[in-house]
This record gives C-alpha cells, structure tokens and sequence, in this order.
C-alpha cells in the first residue's frame, strides 16, 4: 500500500439522536478513557499489520469526538505520527455545537487538527427538537466563532433536509444562515430513515411522515443553486466547497483508495479487503485488553460487487467514472457492464461523456439511486458469478 487515509472513530454522545444509525452510544464519560486506551491499542496493531504507511488524511468521527479533550486527541495524533509516516495535511475532526464550549479549540488545533466539522443540521430551533439534537441555533453561531478565532481556516457545516413538514422557507433561512458564517465546506444530506432508529420505529407507528420524493428532490435543487450562487462548487453529490477545499479524506471513499481504520465499529478498505472492528464499546475495550482481534467482520468483494461500487462512488462525483481507468481496473469498460442502463441514461441526459469521464446531469442527480439500481443488477447479472478480478488498488 503506497498510501491511505485513516479513520478513528469515537463512539460516544451526549444523547442518542432519534434518526442516527451512526455506531455512538449516549455516554456520560465512564468508559471514555478506557476507550482512549484501547485505540492507542488499536493503533499499534493498525501498524503492526499494515507498516508504516503513509498516511494522507486522517478523520477522528463519531460520535462526537469533541467530547474527548485536545490532549486525549493529542496522544491519539502523536501515536499515528510515531508510528506511521504522517503526511496528512487534512486532519478532521468532527465537533458538535452543544459540546465545545467545555473544550478548548486552540487545543486540538495545537494537537495537530487542521480541519474541524461541525453537525450544525440546522438553523431553526423547532427542527433542531425535532432531530433531538442538544443544541441551539445560537449555539451554532458562537461554537463556529470560536472554532474560527482558535485560527482554523478549513470548517465544514452539515445540514440536514426533507424533515417531515420543513417548508423551502425554513431551509432557505437555514442556508442562508450557513452561508453567512463563511465555510468553507457544506455537506446538506435528506433526512433518511434507517432500519433499527427511533425515527424509523415512529415512522412505522404512524407518528413520522417521510417527505415526499419529488418535494426532496425540489429541495436538493434549490440548495444546489444557492449554494453555487454562494461559490460553493458541488463536487459530490450532496457536498460542496469553496476552491480547493473538498474533503480529501472522504474524497479517497469515493475513489476508493485506501482507509485504515481504527475504534468500535471503524470500517477499512486497502484497496482489496474491507473490514470493520467491533461495534460496542465495551466488547472493543475488552478484546483491546485481552489481546483478542478486534475485526469482527473482514470480506474480499466479488468482481460485480467492486465493479458497482466503483460505479456508485465514482458517479457521486462531478469529476465522474473515467471509463478507461474503468476498464483497466476490471477487465470490462462501462459500456459492458452496464450496457442497457449506460445507453439509456446517455439517451435520456441523465448522464453526459466528457472525453472518457462520465458524469451525472443535473436531472441524472435527481434519479441517481434508481440510476445506481438499474446499473447495479444489470453487473450483478452479466458479472455475478465470475471470480475476483479486480487486482489490489495501485494506490
Ligand atoms: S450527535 Fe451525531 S453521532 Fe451523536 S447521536 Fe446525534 S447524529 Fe448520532
């Protein structure tokens, strides 16, 4: 492995918010420093398997990693730079508006964080309640000011949309009220329902409405068009950012190059195999100290499963799938794996070639998830039975 980025997850919060499936857990800080050494464990076993590689991202998620304080951060990044060769010139962190005031932001900066970002969600404080989340609108303001005065030039806001009876007129405010605080990155994903939430459980006994296709749908659009008009370039589906500021860490997922990963539940990828530890807490603080494997799950993809992930990953981008890179990975270019879907899609403008870059239109955004569909079962149909092809990653 020439190089990867490197995933550390922190798996606690303050509260369970009712729509998250994320792997965090409502925690009063009991377990918190145990976990702090299980992932200084973690990390040495990270290296002892893969060496010394260099590492070009890092991304500390959770959770809400702001919960640890920046010397627990500190000792995290100091052990990835003793044992790794730490070329990293993004180090995220993701922080939550109700929880940094106990922090000191000066502090993870000085521990080497150079990115912070932020769960905003949004500015409105009936939706806020609404997500269950433990912050206000006000709050939102005064932790990005204090995020910005501790000097850090590279803040990222994710909003949420498609709450059930949002109007255009509470997300227009909410937008606009991001785009004041100039960051330079957004992400704005639709609210979604996931197997096993709270919202999900409500959802089913009647209490939540899920909003309308076609009205998210309207939705994305606006926000594509404020956020363009506010110099925020969409690079990726439902992420945007100023010049030369897209996440490189999430970046290398939709390329599909390399993460390692290191915490409960944390996913890897080396450009072959993907894996991911334990997911509770206890259960990877536990096997940390007993010496026992933290992977609880580890698979190599078959041909048709790299191929459509390659597919759905690449497609998410504005830089696109570049058909001969395609080709030399897996053997076969688009136009055999996907062939009725490809042709179908170029007819109908959902999809544009560029030279051999292909790219999704703004319609072709719209409809993108029955796009992926189509292509997924149409290479689960030519290539699902075929061996492994695809070779380990160059990068
Ligand atoms: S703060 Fe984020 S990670 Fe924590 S429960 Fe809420 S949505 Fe999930």
């Amino acid at each position: 492995m020439n190089g990867a980025g490197l995933y550390i997850h922190i798996p606690f919060c303050v509260r369970k918010c009712g729509y998250c499936d994320f792997n965090s857990h409502a925690s009063t800080g009991e377990l918190h420093e145990a976990y702090q050494e299980a992932l200084l464990e973690d990390l040495r076993r990270v290296r002892e398997q893969h060496g010394p590689v260099a590492i070009d991202t890092v991304f500390i998620g959770g959770g809400t990693p702001s919960l640890f304080p920046p010397a627990w951060i500190g000792a995290i990044l100091e052990r990835v730079a003793r044992d790794f060769r730490l070329e990293a010139r993004e180090i995220t962190m993701e922080a939550n508006p109700g929880t940094v005031e106990r922090h000191d932001f000066a502090g993870y900066r000085h521990a080497g964080v150079t990115r912070v970002s932020m769960g905003a969600q949004s500015f409105d404080a009936a939706e806020l309640a609404f997500l269950e989340r433990i912050h206000s609108p006000a709050e939102i303001v005064e932790a990005f000011r204090a995020v910005r005065a501790a000097g850090f030039d590279n803040i990222n806001l994710d909003l949420i949309f498609a709450l059930p009876g949002q109007t255009p007129g509470t997300w227009e405010r909410s937008l606009a009220q991001a785009v004041a605080l100039e960051p330079e990155h957004l992400s704005a994903y639709n609210l979604t329902f996931e197997p096993g939430t709270e919202f999900t459980r409500r959802r089913a006994r009647g209490e939540l409405a899920e909003m309308p296709e076609d009205l998210q749908a309207s939705f994305l659009t606006a926000t594509a068009a404020r956020l363009d008009a506010a110099g925020y370039a969409r690079y990726e589906i439902s992420n945007f950012a100023r010049p030369d500021r897209a996440c490189a860490h999430n970046l290398r997922y939709w390329r599909r190059l390399p993460v390692l990963a290191a915490g409960a539940g944390a996913f890897g990828f080396d450009g072959r195999r993907r894996w991911s530890n334990v997911r509770s807490p206890q259960e990877y603080i536990r096997r940390a100290r007993a010496g026992d494997p933290l992977e609880a799950f580890s698979e190599i993809p078959s041909a048709a499963e790299a191929m459509t992930e390659a597919v759905l990953c690449r497609l998410r981008l504005d830089e696109g799938l570049d058909a001969d890179a395609f080709h030399a990975e897996f053997g076969s270019p688009p136009a055999d794996a996907f062939p009725l879907t490809l042709r179908q899609s170029l007819d109908a403008a959902l999809l544009t070639a560029r030279g051999p870059r292909l790219t999704l239109t703004d319609a072709g955004i719209l409809v993108s998830d029955s796009l992926f569909a189509r292509a997924a079962s149409e290479i689960d149909a030519r290539f699902g039975k075929r061996e492994v092809a695809s070779g380990p990653n160059p990068a």
